[in-house]
């Protein structure tokens, strides 16, 4: 068999944040509960301060951040955000200071990921607002300041969903196929939570370019509802262009299951909650209300439904937001003593 050229994304530049695997685990007590073949590819281990997602996209934005010789990192994120409390800990890591604007008002406790970004040395700064595009216009805002006193700042906007940080994740779904052949195992789908879109965008680019490997079952937790599909598209196709790859994606391409959205962004849902419940009873594992909480319940939901077969639920991480008190009762309070 003539050897496959490398897939594009191994020449890129890289830090290394993650000391340890992310394996890829059947979940068994809880697959006999739900009814279908469940596995893990547990991203909530293996790397810096509580792990997720979000470290795989570091990786990749802060070798670019060190190749241009910033000194200071800007990222923005909600109050409880894992980016900016991976980010900050990466740059702590790797020696660079850390400013991370997040949503809303200072609450006056450290708790969660806030807790967590203050441990690891970050500033923060309040926007006051949870709109996106506020804070988006005061990352803006603070990176020019930071240059105007001679700093040079790197900015990472939310989610690290720039087309560079999804490709860590094409990367990633690369890892999870070739984890998938080594374990003999075909599952239909991969079943994640997408919020500012790179990390679907990365597992739709990486499924590709590789032209073989289970569906990507987007589950949308963000705010933006419908608005998901062509953000992802976007940022699929820009990352494609980026590697010199010739493929591009519209909203028609890829998926976002909107059935677990319930109020929105950051509002727990009663089937999210059982979920998280579910899982912890069974397998030891924790999810979060916000993210993989969500992602969890579409699992189940599918697998109950008997419509799924076998699939993969991508574990992302995100457990530090249940010690925020908000996210802390609300799931207290679904538990069934
Ligand atoms: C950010 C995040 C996601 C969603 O990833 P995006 O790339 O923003 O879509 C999923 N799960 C957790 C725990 C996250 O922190």
């Amino acid at each position: 068999m003539a050897a496959r050229p490398p897939a594009p994304w191994h020449t890129l530049p890289r830090v290394r944040l993650r000391d340890g695997s992310a394996p890829l685990v059947h979940l068994e007590r809880f697959s006999a509960a739900v009814g279908t073949p469940v596995w893990a590819k547990r991203d909530d281990v293996g790397s810096i301060a509580f792990a997720g997602n979000k470290v795989r996209k570091l990786e990749l934005l802060l070798a670019d951040a060190i190749a241009q010789d910033c000194d200071v990192v800007v990222a923005v994120g909600a109050a409880q955000s894992n980016f900016a409390r991976t980010a900050a800990a990466s740059a702590a890591r790797l020696g660079l200071r850390a400013i991370l604007i997040l949503g809303g008002r200072d609450p006056g406790r450290l708790t969660g990921n806030l807790l967590l970004d203050r441990l690891v040395g970050a500033h923060i700064r309040f926007a006051g607002s949870d709109a996106w595009d506020v804070l988006q216009a005061a990352l803006d805002d603070t990176c020019q300041e930071l240059r105007r006193e001679g700093r040079r700042p790197y900015a990472l906007p939310m989610g690290g969903s720039t087309p560079l940080g999804a490709v860590a994740f094409a990367a990633a779904y690369e890892e999870l196929v070739l984890d998938l052949d080594a374990a003999r195992l075909a599952p239909g789908a991969v079943v994640h939570a997408s919020a500012s879109g790179g990390t679907q965008a990365g597992l739709e680019l990486g499924r590709r370019v590789l032209g073989r490997g289970p569906r990507v079952h987007a589950v949308d937790v963000s705010k933006t509802g419908g608005d998901l599909r062509p953000v992802v598209a976007g940022i699929a196709s820009s990352a494609a262009r980026l590697l010199g790859i010739d493929e591009t994606w519209t909203a028609a391409d890829v998926e976002a299951d909107g059935s677990q959205l319930g109020g929105g962004y950051g509002v727990p849902t009663a089937s999210g909650l059982e979920a998280i419940s579910l899982l912890a009873r069974t397998e030891g594992i924790v999810c979060d209300p916000v993210y993989t909480g969500k992602a969890l319940a579409a699992v189940v939901a599918m697998a109950r439904a008997g419509t799924s077969g076998p699939v993969v639920f991508w574990h992302t991480g995100g457990a530090p937001a249940i010690f925020d008190p908000h996210y802390g009762d609300q799931l207290s309070g679904a538990l069934v003593i």
